[in-house]
């Protein structure tokens, strides 16, 4: 058989859970792929190890400070060493196959769009990109004609639903949520979750940030944004189903009445997997599932009063892509001030509620047509995000 060129990729935010990941899924595939550039934001010696074991031609940290470290780290091997965010634009702008955008946050923005700018086809597991500017980010895809493929399990495990079924004979797009750490506990119980409980996730090992939102199912909030922007699908259209075994991870509901779910072990490799060889399929990498012994697969409604995160998630969806901004921006200035122990859990939907007020208030109610307005929009929301926080603990006792 003729054998494929190797897959140019970049992996960006490679020392994270999902840069990892997508290592991991390179070793079980060797000769299949060849690595650009390799980012992180302050780990050089991290970074190093991640560069050398993919043997990426150039490995690039955020933080300048660290650069002298990953420099002499990568001394004698031919890698290239580059710092700052300019630098990680820089590495974005190289045109490769795919880039993994792995990194966390709003910080994604600006290279990922630089990458679609460069022609390359996305996988996108930094959701947050399409929560603050979905509508800049779809538009500039089809620009550029690069596809966005969904690595988040959910909207992957959809796309793979979908298939070439045209989306008019979709019904509803379910997807599914393990229920986190707190899918038991009572209000009161959550109201004093402390933060190693909230990172204690039942199914799925990941990064900080997405494993308190997994907590406060912001997360499944944000991925309904998220879903709205890959399928083009409204609030009406979206589900969303505890399922607490996360073996169905997205369901495809069409108007005929027929269900198509995709199964997997809780796993992110194989999303990853799935993006970086598509539209083919990857070999053989022994992840298949024992459904015997997985035997049940429970299914609820999720619980709204004790996670209104999901709710205000849904409000700012229907309100548009400013709110969503503002929803995204608090959400990390939260999730920030919970871990920091600066915030209860229960604050977090409170304040991302609140200061989606306070920017329509300010009259920041309009939804960003560039890049700039979507970090503008972001910037004020973390400010008054921030300025909420402060008044609220100088109200606390002492
Ligand atoms: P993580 O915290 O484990 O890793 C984040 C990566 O981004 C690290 O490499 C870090 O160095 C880099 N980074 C952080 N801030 C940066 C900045 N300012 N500039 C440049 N680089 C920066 O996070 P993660 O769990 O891997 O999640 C990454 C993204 O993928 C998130 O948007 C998350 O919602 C999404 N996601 C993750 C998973 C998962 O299994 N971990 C699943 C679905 C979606
Ligand atoms: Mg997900």
């Amino acid at each position: 058989p003729v054998r494929d060129r190797p897959r140019r990729i970049s992996i960006f935010g490679a020392t994270g859970s999902i840069g990892t990941s997508t290592v991991a899924v390179l070793a079980d595939r060797p000769g299949e792929f060849e690595v650009e550039a390799v980012t992180a934001f302050g780990n050089a010696g991290n970074l190093a190890r991640v560069a050398k074991e993919v043997g990426a031609k150039v490995a690039v940290i955020a933080d300048r400070n660290s650069f002298e470290t990953l420099k002499e780290a990568l001394e004698g091997t031919g890698i290239e060493a580059a710092a700052g965010d300019k630098g990680i634009e820089e590495a974005a702008s190289r045109p490769v196959d795919v880039v993994v955008a792995g990194i966390v946050g709003a910080a994604g923005l600006s290279p990922t769009l630089a990458a679609i700018r460069a022609g390359s086809n996305i996988a996108l597991a930094n959701k947050e990109c399409l929560v603050c500017a979905g509508e800049l980010f779809v538009a500039e895809a089809r620009q550029a004609g690069v596809r966005i493929l969904p690595m988040d399990s959910e909207h992957n495990a959809i796309f793979q639903a979908l298939g070439d079924n045209r989306m008019e004979d979709v019904d509803k797009i379910i997807l599914t949520a393990s229920g986190g750490p707190f899918r038991e506990w009572t209000k009161q119980a959550m109201a004093a979750a402390e933060p190693a409980e909230a990172l204690k996730h039942p199914n799925w090992s990941m990064g900080p940030k997405i494993t308190i939102d997994s907590a406060t199912l912001m997360n499944k909030g944000l991925e309904l944004i998220e879903a709205h922007h890959l399928f083009d699908v409204g609030n009406d259209r979206l589900d969303v189903l505890v399922h607490p075994q996360s073996i169905i991870h997205g369901i495809v509901a069409f108007k005929d009445g027929t269900m198509i779910a995709t199964m997997s072990a809780p796993d992110m490799r194989m999303p990853i997997g799935h993006c970086l060889s598509w539209p083919k399929r990857g070999g053989d990498v022994g992840l298949g599932l024992d459904l015997a012994k997985v035997a049940k697969l429970t299914f609820t409604k999720p619980d709204v009063d004790r996670f209104p995160a999901l709710r205000v998630a849904r409000e700012a969806l229907e309100a548009g892509g400013w709110a969503t901004n503002a929803l995204n921006a608090a959400n990390e200035i939260a999730v920030a001030a919970y871990l920091a122990g600066n915030i209860g859990f229960l604050e977090i939907a409170r304040l991302v509620e609140d200061t989606i007020a306070d920017v329509a208030a300010a009259g920041f109610d309009r939804t960003p047509e560039t890049i700039k307005d979507a970090l503008a929009l972001d910037k004020e929301g973390r400010r008054i995000a921030t300025g909420l926080i402060a008044r609220h603990t100088a109200r606390q006792p002492s």
